[in-house]
């Protein structure tokens, strides 16, 4: 019957939610988890002096993984997220020592920074995330190490270019992460937002992470592209709507965006 359906498409969205949640909790977990085993070695080392950052790193995970239960129970009680203005460049900075730290060694980050002095309308500990999960993305992609570059920039989409790609003409922040992978052939593109599709081995991938970062643009009102070619990289692109705050310049016409995949 119709509620029937309506149970299981219900039931699939809070599935996929808390499988998500669960997928970034995890991620959070993970940098706990090499947090302590760093302060551990320092120990044994005899250089308790260096611990204290460590102890900061572990205390900042703890914090965004309550938040995700924060979230979660939020949901449960039928609220919904509210986006606010939200200072793109302030927010990448002030995670990126987490994230260089999550990523390892052998990867170097390179942080372009274009926005100032524009915000975006999001919901900064869900961008929080998606940034966090696309540079691990990055990094699973480079076994051999390489070079991830997260850049910001704000732009203007034409009405032409816009109804050519799928989008809403207007100004947006433009955020990317690049890196110098594997790249990704047009059967994995074509697939990759979709829940739970993965080409990682079992236990590694869950296939949430670009599924969720799509809900987020889309629920954001803005959109998300990918680069890529085989042999050469990928480049995630997330077009997030401008908070204007009275500012009416459009930024440079931004043309090369990715088509969706079909
Ligand atoms: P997961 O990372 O758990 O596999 P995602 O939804 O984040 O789930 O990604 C889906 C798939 O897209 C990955 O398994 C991988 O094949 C591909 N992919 C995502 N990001 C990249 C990247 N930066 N470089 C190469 N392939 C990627």
């Amino acid at each position: 019957t119709e509620e029937q359906l309506r149970q299981a498409q219900k039931m699939e969205a809070v599935g996929q939610l808390t499988g998500g949640l669960a997928h970034d909790f995890n991620n959070l977990l993970t940098g706990i988890t090499g947090a302590l085993d760093l302060i551990k070695k320092r120990l044994a080392q005899g250089r308790a002096a260096d611990v204290g950052r460590y102890l900061d790193m572990a205390a900042t995970s703890a914090g965004r993984a309550a938040a995700l239960t924060h979230r979660l129970l939020a949901f449960s009680r039928r609220q919904t997220l509210d986006p606010k203005p939200t200072d793109v460049d302030h927010l990448i900075s002030g995670m990126i020592d987490m994230v260089r730290r999550t990523v390892g060694p052998g990867i170097g980050i390179h942080v372009v920074n274009g926005l100032s002095p524009w915000a975006a309308l999001v919901d900064p500990s869900q961008l929080e995330n998606a940034i966090l999960n696309l540079c691990i993305n990055a990094r699973d992609a480079m076994p051999n190490g390489g070079q991830i570059t997260v850049k910001t920039e704000n732009c203007w989409i034409d009405a032409r270019t816009a109804s050519a790609r799928d989008f809403e003409a207007g100004p947006y922040l433009k955020l990317s992460v690049s890196d110098t992978g594997t790249g990704m052939p047009p059967d994995v593109i074509a697939r990759a937002f979709d829940p739970f599709f993965t080409t990682k081995p079992l236990g590694q991938g869950t296939g949430l992470g670009l599924s969720m970062i799509y809900g987020f643009a889309k629920q954001s009102g803005g959109q998300v592209r990918i680069h890529s070619q085989p042999g050469e990289g990928t480049k995630v692109a997330l077009y997030l709507p401008r908070h204007d705050g009275g500012i009416t310049e459009r930024g440079a016409p931004i043309e090369d965006i990715a088509a969706m995949p079909r």
